[in-house]
């Protein structure tokens, strides 16, 4: 009788744990990348999208739009998560990151066209700040916009080349970065800080996957070491292609990425062979895990 006693206890456990984890299934899609100023109408739109494809949206929101976000997010947090879009180099970026925090943001970015390298100590209080929060960094890689060229400008890729992540990953091994863009053009060297720092990963949005079109097996040798076991390479490790997750990069409110990029990385992934599996987790499944390891670690300690 007690063993059934504790067995029965035991199936309710199940249960109610199983029932808590089916409420929160994973979607199908979680996409890193969408960028929010407060353009009309685009959340609405970017939220019938996420719908259609049981997809979960990371807003990209600019401070001028934290209040119209925040509130929509509020309303469909299965669908979307926010990121404050702040610059390294404001004077008041500190408050800004207190502010999104206490808006329940969980990252900041995309971090962009900052003055000095990603990695310069100037910055480091900026990503303890970060860190205090748990909150997770999308950093923009590799080549950059130039929009007004007739302007001058103190913007430069060098300063944002993937390989200024690679200190920022160390320093702070708890915090999960996100290099937008593989770095283009300089993918190799993105791959290889990723594959060394288990809290490193890129999105592949942007021009990249257009300008390979023709040759998407070639990321097989960029993400290489799939299965290789060696003293030159991190022990157990999953896929090589798991150092990816997936980013659409709308911006300015135009969404026609949303779908045109899902499709160049089904493309590529599929001609590289990448299992289903390994693609699940690249279109959703890594993320659904860093966001649930995120809320243990922001109810275990709030950082206020
Ligand atoms: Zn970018």
């Amino acid at each position: 009788m007690r063993k059934f006693r504790q067995s029965a206890a035991a199936s309710v456990f199940l249960t109610l744990s199983l029932s808590l984890f089916s409420q929160s299934a994973v979607p199908k899609l979680i996409d890193v990348h969408e960028h929010f100023n407060g353009e009309p109408g685009v959340l609405d739109r970017l939220l019938s999208k996420l719908d259609a494809v049981d997809g979960m949206g990371i807003l990209l929101v600019t401070p001028q739009a934290l209040s119209e976000a925040s509130a929509f997010i509020a309303k469909h947090p299965n669908r979307f998560i926010g990121f404050g879009d702040i610059k390294l180099d404001s004077p008041d970026v500190l408050q800004q990151i207190d502010r999104f925090h206490q808006a329940g943001f969980r990252g900041l970015g995309e971090i962009t066209s900052s003055q000095k390298n990603y990695d310069d100590h100037f910055y480091w209080p900026i990503y303890d700040r970060a860190a205090k929060y748990h909150m997770i960094l999308l950093f923009h890689t590799g080549a950059v916009a130039r929009n007004n060229p007739e302007q001058p400008a103190d913007i430069s890729f060098d300063r944002m080349r993937a390989t200024r992540l690679d200190l920022i990953a160390r320093h702070w091994p708890k915090t999960i970065i996100i290099g937008a863009h593989l770095g283009n053009p300089d993918y190799a060297e993105a791959a290889e800080v990723a594959r060394w720092s288990p809290n490193l990963y890129f999105d592949v949005s942007g021009s990249t996957l257009i300008k390979k079109r023709d040759d998407y097996g070639f990321f097989r040798s960029v993400f290489w070491w799939s299965g290789v076991v060696s003293p030159h390479t991190p022990a157990g490790g999953p896929d090589a292609f798991e150092k990816l997750v997936y980013g659409s990069d709308t911006f300015r409110g135009e969404l026609g990425e949303f779908e045109e990029s899902h499709a160049r990385y089904r493309a590529m992934l599929d001609a590289c062979k990448v299992p289903p599996n390994v693609q699940q987790m690249i279109f959703a499944g890594t993320m659904w895990r860093i966001l649930h390891n995120q809320e243990q670690e922001m109810a275990a300690d709030p950082g206020n």
